[in-house]
């Protein structure tokens, strides 16, 4: 594995650099945490800039309306629009990271053509209705049931944590449409509009104080056969491209944003004067060591994926694994740093220690993650 970077390469950091210092003075503030229509705005409209200045899609392939840049191209994307500061992929996280790249790779030409583009241009945002009260880590212990109405699907059941719902176009939902066969192999994959009839939704508060997420609940929702993705009962296979989307690459900008937050830490620990402290010293240096080492982990990764045709492997999982309690120490030691100043909820690091809490349990547990290590990686027998 070759981890230099090429001079075309080279070259593509040094245009959009620049492009971002042009662009990124003249954004909008940030709307406030709760102002979920404005947050939707202002994500889709940063979308759009990408898409204006070809950066939209990166890591797509061309025929899906990407630029077929290579992953070395877009690990180069997510470095520089981080250390910049550009906002955040936000509300269009589930479009752009993982239900798009599952209809490029899954979905037929004409559903490529209806849902990649406005996705791309910053138009319509997606959720994900994986998860249900019963079915989270048992993703395929799912209840919601699909049955066939003419040129319909009529839906009926609920989910549970589906983030962005609130703002959400669609839907990337999974349903039972065989309830006699073994529990994989009778689910589908379905896009759902979320402006059917039959859709309610209800926000839930975090920790935080956000309602970043929600419950959906289905009411004999009509949703056309032709909006399922894969063949009907194939769906856990088509969750699988989409949950290696999810683990593989979806975390990965947010690294290079906490290796920013180390280095703030380590500012403001210099001038409190708790740099003083040898072991909070070392604590630092080791979650530099370890923000460092995830990185190399995402080369090595990006680099697998490319082997194997774009899709991410189960080296996603050791990412995951490792990354999601690195945030979570990272937050730690900036509470150490602030002292009592960390129980106030006005500062940043506040709200970010409470929401990292969710990292090692967000698209999948850490238990779940250690299961797969086993399993997959180090080819230890299955626990259960
Ligand atoms: C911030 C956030 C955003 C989310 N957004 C979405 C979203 O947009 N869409 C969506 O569909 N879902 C979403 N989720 C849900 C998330 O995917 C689930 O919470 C997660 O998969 C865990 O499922 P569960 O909550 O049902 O826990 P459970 O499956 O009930 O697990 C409870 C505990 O038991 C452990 N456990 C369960 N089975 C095993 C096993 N076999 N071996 C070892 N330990 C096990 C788990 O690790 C966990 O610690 C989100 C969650 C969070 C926190």
């Amino acid at each position: 594995m070759d981890l230099t970077y090429t001079p075309e390469e080279e070259e593509f950091r040094a245009r959009l650099r620049e492009w971002l210092a042009g662009v990124l003075p003249a954004l909008p503030p940030k709307p406030s945490p709760d102002d979920w229509p404005g947050r939707r705005a202002y994500d889709l409209g940063w979308q759009r800039m990408l898409y204006d200045a070809g950066y939209a899609g990166l890591h797509w392939p061309v025929d899906a309306g990407g630029r077929g840049a290579t992953p070395t191209q877009h690990l180069i994307y997510l470095e520089e629009t981080e250390k910049a500061g550009a906002p955040y992929v936000g509300a269009n996280f589930v479009g752009l990271l993982h239900a798009g790249p599952t209809i490029a790779s899954e979905g037929t030409p004409a559903q490529r053509a209806r849902w990649l583009p406005p996705v791309l241009r910053g138009e319509e945002v997606w959720c994900q209705g994986f998860s249900e009260p019963d079915a989270g880590s048992d993703l395929a212990a799912l209840r919601t049931r699909a049955w066939r109405d003419g040129d319909d699907y009529v839906v009926s059941g609920s989910k549970i944590w589906t983030s962005h719902a609130e703002v959400a176009d669609w839907c990337e939902l999974l349903v039972r449409t065989d309830p006699a066969a073994p529990k994989h192999r009778g689910i589908s994959w379905l896009a759902m509009p979320m402006d059917a009839p039959g859709i309610t939704v209800r926000p839930l508060r975090t920790l935080a104080g956000s309602t970043e997420f929600a419950e959906v609940f289905l009411d004999e929702v009509r949703v056309p056969v032709s909006h399922r993705v894969g063949a009907e009962n194939d769906g856990w296979r088509v969750t699988m491209v989409t949950l290696s989307y999810e683990r593989g690459t979806a975390f990965v900008g947010e690294v290079v944003a906490c290796r920013r937050v180390l280095g703030e830490v380590a500012r403001e620990a210099r001038k409190n004067g708790r740099w003083d402290d040898p072991a909070l010293r070392r604590r630092l240096g080791g979650l530099n060591a370890e923000f460092r080492a995830l990185w190399r982990l995402t080369q090595w990764n990006v680099s697998e994926a490319q082997r194997n045709g774009g899709v991410p492997g189960v080296g996603g999982s050791v990412f995951k694994l490792r990354y999601s309690h690195a945030r979570q120490e990272l937050y730690d030691a900036a509470a150490e740093v602030l002292g009592p100043e960390a129980l106030d909820l006005g500062r940043e690091w506040t709200l970010d220690r409470l929401s990292s809490l969710s990292y090692t349990i967000a698209a999948g547990t850490s238990q779940i993650q250690h299961n797969i290590v086993a399993e997959r990686i180090l080819g230890l027998p299955k626990g259960r």
